[in-house]
């Protein structure tokens, strides 16, 4: 049987890893690194690169480097944090015809999900090449707070990279997987990741081997992006001012500023000043201008005050959902890159009130997590299981276009919740049920997952016909969803798939193009 292997597909870096008897391991890269950059390049010849290689052609091939993708998975084009995106992004982001956010290289559109498969399959190839064996299953982690529609372009993405998709697992539940193994105690923690495009937060109890998720929350548009991208408006703001040239128009100029800017936030981790220096960045009336500036740790941290202060909202809800006191908390998992910057630990011992462990690697820890989930799945760790939650409330649109809610956000997984609902017309002989998934009270701030009809009501009053809407989600996260006309007992129902935008025959047809 060949091997299962765990990706954490991640915003800026990808890792791979694979159970090694109990153990999961971290695979080398052919680079040796054993982080991969989540980057894909297409060269002037029309080849495509990926992980540190597409890195490389940042500043040289600003246009058709893509980074990023993550965050515009399963995304509408109109949606406020792709507009906002799109301000600091040097490759451009087009509207597909179903409103989906797609990404423009040259003369062709690319759908996030086949960005992302470039990535898939490389890290595939990392794991073949050190298995000496083909590997055709994954395990792949996404945001807990990732909707439907994420999940699935993100399993869209396996299968065009020519993965079977085992399971989508959430990350922060992937890294208290691993790391509740290696410590074998009972324990209730905090799960704080913060990575390079989104930022989770989840509660977990451990408990004789049952991983149960008891709450999460987050913020899929806040991350390590938007802190350079803080640190870029400040310079090019000051920039402006001083030359009265705009950095951010200039897709070269901005590609070097935001590597440079990357690489001071990190030496800001743990240096009290760092230098940026980058000569002949832009040109005005007068001729050539040079960036050079001291940038110090306390000009950085008020930058990004108004990111720090976003870390405090999906905290304190997520202990509350918890029904957890701070002093509750046994431990503090970091996880994510940007949990090395210094004030973002302050923050966490200010919420938490305790120390973070310094025992893992945040880099490492999801996808070790995901090794040991197809280790649970495959049956080499029987002593687990895990319990997870549905990140997002579940409901249906009622009049005025309210979102009634059915299984609320949180709620632990398989489910299965009902609510009845008269009907608002006389003589109506018909219902239209449509799903929703989101907090939003209006369904226009939710994500519609599927509608479908429930016909052959008695004539009646209003009000007087009623039909009761059931919700059940399975342990693998499948929403089905069934409605019964109280008085006959006839009854319509659908599973819902979660649409990721691509078809089945665009995703065939993509897998055709890279074959
Ligand atoms: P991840 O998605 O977990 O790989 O997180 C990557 C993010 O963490 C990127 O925005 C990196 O710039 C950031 N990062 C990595 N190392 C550090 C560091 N030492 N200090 C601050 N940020 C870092």
């Amino acid at each position: 049987m060949s091997k299962v292997i765990g990706i954490d597909l991640g915003t800026s870096n990808s890792v791979v890893s694979v159970l090694d008897g109990k153990e999961p391991m971290v695979i080398h890269n052919q680079e040796g690194g054993r982080t991969t950059p989540s980057m894909v390049s297409w060269t002037a010849e029309g080849d495509v690169v990926v992980g540190a290689s597409s890195k490389r052609q940042m500043v040289t091939n600003p246009k058709r480097t893509i980074f990023g993708a993550k965050r515009l998975i399963g995304r509408q084009f109109k949606d406020d944090e792709v507009q906002e995106m799109m301000k600091h992004l040097p490759y451009d982001v087009v509207q597909h015809t179903n409103g989906d956010a797609w990404i423009q290289v040259g003369d062709s559109s690319h759908a996030p999900p086949e960005i992302s498969s470039f990535i898939l399959a490389k890290m595939r190839a990392v794991a073949e090449d050190y298995l000496g064996e083909s590997v055709s299953e994954a395990v792949i982690t996404v945001p807990a707070y990732f909707d439907d529609v994420q999940r699935q372009a993100t399993k869209d993405a396996g299968m065009i990279a020519g993965l079977e998709v085992r399971a989508i697992i959430n990350e922060p539940t992937a890294a208290a997987l691993a790391y509740g193994l290696q410590t074998g105690k009972d324990q209730r923690i905090v799960v704080f990741d913060l990575g390079g495009g989104t930022f989770d937060v989840s509660i977990l109890t451990i408990e004789d081997g049952v991983f149960e998720v008891l709450a999460t929350n987050g913020d899929t548009g806040l991350g390590g992006d938007d802190f350079d991208r803080a640190l870029i408006d400040l310079i090019c703001d000051e920039f402006k001012e001083a030359h009265d040239v705009d950095m951010r128009e200039d897709s070269v100029a901005l590609q070097r500023l935001k590597e440079s800017v990357e690489r001071a936030k990190v030496e800001l981790s743990t240096a009290m000043s760092t230098h940026i220096n980058l000569p002949f960045i832009a040109a005005n009336a007068a001729g050539p201008v040079h960036l050079e500036r001291e940038l110090s740790r306390g000009e950085f941290e008020s930058a990004a005050k108004g990111l720090l202060a976003r870390l405090e909202g999906p905290c304190a809800e997520a202990l509350s959902d918890a029904r957890c006191e701070p002093a509750d908390i046994d431990q503090v998992l970091l996880v994510g890159g940007m949990t090395r910057m210094p004030a973002v630990q302050s923050r966490v011992v200010e919420i938490f009130g305790k120390e973070p462990s310094k025992g893992v690697n945040p880099d490492e820890i999801v996808a070790m997590g995901a090794a040991a989930h197809s280790g649970v799945m495959g049956g080499e760790l029987q002593e687990v299981v895990l319990l997870d939650v549905t990140p997002h409330p579940l409901g249906v649109k009622t009049s005025g276009n309210r979102m009634s809610v059915v299984i609320p956000g949180n709620t632990t997984i398989p489910t299965r919740e009902s609510k009845t609902y008269a009907t608002t017309e006389d003589s109506q002989t018909f219902v239209t049920i449509e799903v929703y998934q989101g907090p939003g009270e209006n369904v226009k701030d939710n994500r519609r997952l599927g509608r479908f009809v429930l016909s052959g009501l008695p004539e009646d009053k209003a009000g007087k016909v009623r039909v009761t809407v059931s919700f059940s989600i399975d342990a693998d996260g499948i929403l089905q969803v069934t409605a019964v006309d109280q008085a006959t007992g006839n009854e319509a129902k659908v599973t819902i798939e979660a649409a990721s935008g691509l078809s089945a025959g665009e995703i065939e047809s993509i897998r055709d193009r890279h074959a």
